[in-house]
């Protein structure tokens, strides 16, 4: 009873009208056609059950990725390759840690199995290492870093990824979230992988659900050490991806034309929302720099996020507002297609009173 359920983005207005959803993350620009084509034509053979193995999608990763397919694990979604991490390393006495304003199935996950989550204190909503590193004690099992981070959308470099992995005891596992790593500027790298795939306490966690637009079939992975794999192997659900979810997803690996077009919208639209919401200063506004595909808009002004909330939604557009995350200051906001990121500003533009 201590876990505060998990509040999923909404899609309806409180009256039922459907608006723009920006409250999910989700690719505004739709699926690939190939993984959409790959998906029908998975139809044929609903009798059979999926391979346990998961043979093609770990092919496919590691020739995409130059990765051991041996060390792949994968999961209905990220969400439930976070939560087999925690069964596996964590248990009642232990401690894991995720920073202020993180990822919201982290505690959930922890909780789950009998653990303790610790926070450390974020630096002006990013992640600071050094508090991190502060909140070690000898129970702490694990370490669960977004980056970039969900909500708030900041990055930490690569220097600042090996300095806390070199803090970290060896019986630490520290977990590197890359639900956006493929938004980040310039293809930038936060060592993650180079780090998971020599380090045997790092393991990276990614998904089909953003980037890749295939977020209705809960296709995740992470890569790891050989020793946490296999941990993870043995409590894992023996069927929890799906084979329309793989043919999809492999589908989508190979359609570098619709993650290149999805990258350069992203990037576009992302740096003119957040130089639009720069504007709004004066009336108390200010993006938290973002490398993902959404926007943390902070609310330091006279119009409250909450006012924000209800008037984007009067506007027709659904926006992520987080108090239960301990962010009544702020709106989490999605990038969208070019009309809705235009939407948005225009209609923060008019509760402000700049336009
Ligand atoms: C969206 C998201 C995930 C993954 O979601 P799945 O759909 O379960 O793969 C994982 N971590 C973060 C930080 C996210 O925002």
């Amino acid at each position: 009873m201590q876990i505060a359920p998990y509040v999923p983005g909404r899609s309806t207005t409180d009256d039922g009208r459907k608006v723009a959803k920006l409250s999910s993350n989700e690719n505004p620009l739709g699926t690939s056609p190939k993984a959409r084509e790959a998906f029908a034509a998975a139809a044929t053979s609903l009798e059979r059950y999926p391979d346990a193995s998961a043979n093609e999608l770990r092919e496919a990763l590691a020739a995409k990725h130059g990765l051991d397919p041996a060390r792949i694990i994968y999961g209905n979604g990220s969400d439930e390759v976070l939560h087999l991490v925690a069964g596996a390393f964590a248990g009642p006495g232990d401690e894991a840690i995720y920073v202020n304003y993180g990822f919201a199935v982290y505690p959930i996950a922890i909780r789950r199995v009998g653990a303790t989550p610790v926070i450390a204190p974020d630096q002006d909503y990013a992640t600071d290492v050094d508090a991190i590193l502060a909140a070690v004690t000898e129970r702490t099992r694990i370490v669960f870093v977004a980056n970039p981070n969900n909500p708030t959308g900041t990055y930490a470099p690569r220097a600042e990824i090996e300095r806390l992995h070199a803090g970290l005891r060896p019986d630490i596992l520290l977990v590197l979230d890359h639900a956006y790593s493929e938004y980040i500027d310039g293809g930038d790298d936060d060592g993650g992988m180079a780090l998971a795939a020599s380090a045997p306490n790092v393991l990276v966690t990614r998904t089909f659900s953003k980037m890749y637009g295939l977020a209705a079939e809960r296709i995740g992975w992470g890569y790891g050490a050989p020793a946490i794999i296999e941990a993870m192997h043995r409590i894992r659900l023996p069927f929890s991806i799906t084979i329309a979810g793989t043919a999809a997803a492999v589908a989508a690996l190979g359609d570098t034309d619709f993650v290149a077009h999805t990258a350069a919208h992203n990037a576009k639209w992302r740096a003119w929302f957040s130089d639009e919401i720069a504007k709004l200063g004066n009336a108390g506004l200010r993006a938290i720099p973002s490398q993902a595909n959404f926007v943390l808009v902070v609310f330091e002004g006279d119009l409250t996020a909450e006012a924000a909330y209800k008037g984007l939604m009067d506007a027709g557009y659904i926006v992520r507002w987080l108090p239960g995350q301990g962010l009544p200051q702020a709106l989490r906001i999605t990038i969208g297609t070019e009309d809705e990121t235009k939407g948005v500003i225009a209609a923060l533009r008019q509760m402000t009173g700049a336009a």
